[in-house]
């Protein structure tokens, strides 16, 4: 069975001795804090502005090979999905 750890070092990501150690999986982390963000509509940027927040996010030299932004740490598709998040890089997701 392939490990995150080593799904990450496949991918080019660096790995963490922690998640590595202990069997993190990071899949399993981010259905679950997506369900939880979810739970709150309230919390949530509409759809329109989620997916053209990952599109910035796509294009970014900042995105590491697991979907983390290498200038905040957060996985892009939870920042992108909360709504009143932005990006760190001067805010690149700003509508021109
Ligand atoms: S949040 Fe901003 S800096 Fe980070 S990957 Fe997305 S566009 Fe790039």
């Amino acid at each position: 069975m392939t490990t995150e750890a080593e799904k990450h070092a496949a991918n080019g990501a660096p790995v963490c001795r922690i998640c590595e150690q202990y069997g993190f999986s990071v899949d399993g982390y981010l259905e679950d804090a997506l369900r939880k963000l979810e739970a709150r509509p309230e919390l949530l940027a509409d759809e329109s502005e989620y997916t053209y927040r990952l599109s910035v996010c796509e294009k970014c030299e900042h995105i590491m090979a697991d979907g983390c932004c290498r200038m905040c740490g957060c996985y892009v598709v939870l920042r992108a999905r909360t709504r009143d998040a932005a990006c760190p890089m001067r805010n690149r997701w700003r509508h021109s």
